[in-house]
């Protein structure tokens, strides 16, 4: 079975699917690695390495598509790079199917199977295979950051001769998997934190970070199937908004990274809320590429706003290469060695990691979800 690492073509990204320590490990075990050559270049992990750690480089692209039975990808996959797939062939990648049905349903038609590292279940048995959790930790990690490098103030508090310095407030919104990170990382640099979640269980997991939580009474139940945060009433929304814009306003730093799976990200930060702040202070909105938890935060963009700046990165996981791809490639070739016995293929529909991971198959679209975004 050649198992094949396809490089990344969209801009900006610069993760790899397997690193050259991953594929080593791989190889032992009997695999058929093939890499597309220069498929490491931007995370830094050059041909030599993956050569040396056992792999055959493919340099020309439409033959590595063709003929590999299972094909790894980072990023979404462009139609081009769809048109390269072979019928029958496996495609493992972040395939964004409930933001992209369209795409789901391309794959189908080839007859393409298709995995989606979005869907890998969020259970304990499947952590290792969690890309949505080890990309969140260093959006949270470099979210923090970037904040610190566009505040014009410390974060830690300082005594010195000139003075004492005190300490910058960091707000945290939102503390799944990037918040806590971030909670954490600004913690490190000396910031005084404070966090919000709808989902009432984070709290303990913010206080044990060493920051504050913020509780909001909103006599409605929060939370979805599989512990996601649900889509809020709007009186929720309005209680939520008034007990948050106190602490945004004192805050130095806001990083927002509220999101709910398959909608538009919830405002949180509104425009009256901005224009309390601080001139000089710092919004980083993670979910700026679902809409923004920040009014006028804008994708890709630093604005200012009432003397704030707010930060929309898109995609900050590609900003950290070779760890991201270090992560990524530990989840990916956990999954392969669960799926794959002895050079064949195992999909098992009663499992869930593969019956929820596997979106397409047998020319079918197996997701109720992304055939409803379809209809
Ligand atoms: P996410 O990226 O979907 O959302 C980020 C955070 O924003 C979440 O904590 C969410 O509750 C919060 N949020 C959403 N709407 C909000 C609002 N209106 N106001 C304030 N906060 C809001 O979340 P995630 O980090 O991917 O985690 C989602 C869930 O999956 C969590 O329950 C997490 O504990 C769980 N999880 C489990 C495992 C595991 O068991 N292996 C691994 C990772 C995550």
């Amino acid at each position: 079975m050649k198992i094949a690492v396809a490089k990344e073509i969209e801009v900006g990204e610069h993760r790899v699917a397997l690193i050259p320590d991953v594929v080593a490990r791989l190889v032992k075990q009997g695999w058929e690695i093939w890499v597309e050559s220069g498929a490491g270049e931007a995370s830094c992990f050059p041909n030599a390495a993956y050569e040396a750690a056992g792999a055959k480089m493919i340099s020309d692209t439409d033959y590595l598509w063709r003929e590999a039975d299972v094909l790894l990808k980072v990023g979404i996959p462009k139609e081009e790079e769809i048109h390269r797939l072979r019928a029958g062939s496996v495609l493992i990648s972040f395939l964004n199917p409930l933001g992209k049905p369209e795409l789901i349903q391309k794959l189908a038609e080839k007859q393409v199977t298709a995995l989606s590292m979005e869907l890998i279940p969020r259970t304990s048995r499947a952590q290792s295979m969690d890309a949505l959790s080890s990309q969140a930790g260093v959006a949270g990690y470099k979210a923090v950051l970037i904040a610190a490098a566009a505040l014009p103030k410390f974060f830690p508090m300082l005594t010195t001769a000139a003075g004492t310095i005190r300490p910058a407030k960091v707000f945290v919104i939102g503390a799944g998997v990037a918040g806590l990170q971030a909670i954490a990382t600004a913690r490190r640099l000396g910031a005084i934190v404070e966090a919000f979640d709808i989902r009432p269980a984070v709290k303990e997991e913010v206080q044990s970070l060493g920051a504050k939580f913020v509780d909001v009474a909103l006599e409605e139940d929060t939370v979805a199937e599989g512990g996601y945060a649900k889509e809020v009433s709007e009186r929720a929304k309005q209680r939520t908004q008034e007990a948050i814009a106190q602490h945004v306003k004192s805050a130095d730093v806001v990083i927002t990274t509220a999101q709910v799976p398959g909608r538009k990200a919830p405002i949180l930060v509104t425009e009256e809320m901005v224009a309390q702040m601080q001139p000089g202070s710092v919004i980083v909105d993670l979910a700026a590429d679902q809409g923004g938890n920040c009014a006028g935060t804008e994708a890709g963009k630093d604005v200012v706003r009432h003397g704030v700046t707010l930060i929309g990165p898109i995609n900050l996981p590609a900003s950290m290469p070779v760890h991201a791809s270090q992560m990524y490639a530990k989840n990916i070739s956990t999954l392969l060695e669960y799926l794959i016995k002895e050079g064949e293929l195992n999909l098992d529909f009663a499992d869930d990691i593969a019956s929820s991971t596997c979106i397409t198959h047998g020319g079918e679209i197996r997701n109720a979800r992304v055939q409803e975004a379809l209809n």
